[in-house]
């Protein structure tokens, strides 16, 4: 029985694992992580995550083929293929401070898994890293080997959060990048062979290393471009008929407050701090993108009569996107960072996000080596005008106005009859993520914002 072992039991270790464990039932696979509270969640009705289909996943395979444990070098020693799927964030401090990746997890696992190692392992790149990690990780297994041969595998994982199952199930293309040496092309064929058991032969493309791991990088950076710069007249219009030629396709095409998520403002600074060349383009992506979220805050302050000090504005959303409980360089900080200091008072809603994770993020200041000033982290003060609440009729109540930040289709169903008689008048709508039947709130009596649209009369 072939024995998987992933270290790092996060959005992408988790998720993964669930469907390999599915669709390889001769397989066990272990996930490991140093946090006890993520594995004891993991092991529970309570997932740590949350994404569609994936309880069901893991309720089918835990126990069966799939495992969850903190006994990190336990599995690790015993593991023939280890994935490593570690957080890589942006270093905050050193050399590189703000764009360069912060391998320091990376490389405790790597020790780690040189320390405990017995037999040969392959390693394989789960996380997104700079070019030619696998080249340092590969000093640092050998160098610290005892006669255990490494191969180092780069397979950078493609999915979107809140579609993880489905992206996971049914991939565009897995991604395999190995040496092309004998051994090396070995290790890509025992990892092909696991893929294979799901995804069809022509969608797994194998490479050298360097082109895995910079097409990963690479394809976050043309993401996150095309959602930056989408914004026109009429956004839906504009996307739909360009989104029509094949050559560019539909998808990451929707004009919004702006894009969010761990992954694509990081991924673009890491390629920023590789090729200096191209590095102005980038850094205007990113530019671009906050001031999506800048221009929001002004259109909201300058519509409320130029002033929201003291009055009562509801967020609905502060998830990244729909369909996950992850914050993490959400929009959202940003927005009701910009709300706060013009001294509103924030009644926040989000299905999925809880008070603690809500006030730790408007708590943590952003290094941005442009713009240290927009990014303070609020004050003990301001803070106190935040509240978070579990019903979105509650927190609409008394507002002057309301923002969408997330597209949770339940905004779509919400009772705007009654939201509107609760509000304050003129009661405003602005709908960061274009969710709502614009007209239909116009009729009510709403005065309504959406992003890329013509504005209200
Ligand atoms: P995460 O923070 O959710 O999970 C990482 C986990 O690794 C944490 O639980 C942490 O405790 C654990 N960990 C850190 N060091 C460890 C060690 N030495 N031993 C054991 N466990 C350790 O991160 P994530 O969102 O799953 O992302 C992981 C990687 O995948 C990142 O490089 C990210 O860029 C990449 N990625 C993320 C996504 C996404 O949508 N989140 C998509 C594709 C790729």
């Amino acid at each position: 029985m072939v024995k998987i072992c992933c270290i790092g039991a996060g959005y992408v270790g988790g998720p993964t694992m669930a469907v390999i464990a599915l669709k390889c039932p001769s397989v066990e696979v272990v996930v490991v992580d140093i946090s006890v509270p993520r594995i004891n969640a993991w092991n529970s009705d309570h997932l740590p995550i949350y994404e569609p289909g994936l309880d069901e996943v893991v309720q089918q395979c835990r126990g069966r083929n799939l495992f969850f444990s903190t006994n990190v070098e336990k599995h690790v020693s015993e593991a023939d293929i280890i994935f490593v799927s570690v957080n890589t964030p942006t270093k905050t401090r050193g050399l590189g401070a703000g764009k360069a990746a912060d391998l320091t997890y990376w490389e405790s696992a790597a020790r780690m898994i040189a320390d405990v190692a017995k037999s040969d392992k392959i390693v394989v790149e789960k996380s997104t890293v700079p070019v030619k990690t696998a080249e340092a990780i590969e000093k640092i297994l050998t160098h610290n080997s005892k006669g255990i041969n490494y191969q180092i595998l780069s397979n950078p994982e493609f999915l979107a959060e809140g579609t993880a199952i489905q992206d996971l199930l049914n991939p565009d293309r897995v991604l395999i990048g190995g040496r092309e040496t004998p051994d090396g092309q070995k290790a890509i064929k025992a990892l092909k062979d696991v893929y294979a058991q799901w995804v069809p032969e022509e969608r797994i493309i194998t490479t050298n290393l360097w082109s895995a791991e910079l097409s990963k990088l690479a394809a976050n950076a043309f993401l996150a471009q095309r959602i930056s710069s989408a914004t026109g007249a009429d956004v839906s219009e504009v996307s739909y008929a360009i989104g029509k030629d094949s050559r560019i396709g539909p998808k990451f095409l929707n004009a919004s407050v702006g894009f969010g998520g761990s992954c694509f403002q990081k991924d673009i600074l890491n390629l920023v701090y590789i090729c200096d060349e191209v590095a102005c383009y980038w850094k205007q992506v990113i530019k671009v993108n906050d001031y999506q979220k800048s221009r929001f805050v002004n259109r909201v302050v300058s519509s409320m009569f130029n002033t929201v000090s003291g009055k009562k504005i509801a967020i609905f959303g502060f998830a990244f996107k729909k369909d996950t409980g992850d914050t993490r360089e959400t929009p959202a900080i940003d927005v009701c960072k910009g709300l706060l200091g013009d001294k509103a008072s924030l009644s926040i809603y989000d299905p999925q996000v809880t008070e603690d994770q809500i006030q730790r993020d408007l708590s943590m200041g952003k290094f941005d080596w442009d713009h240290p000033i927009h990014l303070q982290p609020v004050s003990p003060t301001s803070i106190k005008q935040v509240s978070v609440v579990w019903d979105p009729y509650q927190a609409a109540r008394d507002a002057h106005g309301l923002c969408i930040l997330t597209e949770w289709d339940e905004f779509k169903r919400l009772d705007y009859e009654k939201i509107y008689e609760s509000m304050r008048k003129p009661a405003f709508v602005f709908d960061g993520r274009n969710v709502v039947d614009a007209e239909k709130l116009r009729e009510l009596g709403f005065i309504v914002y959406s992003i890329g649209k013509p504005l209200d009369p």
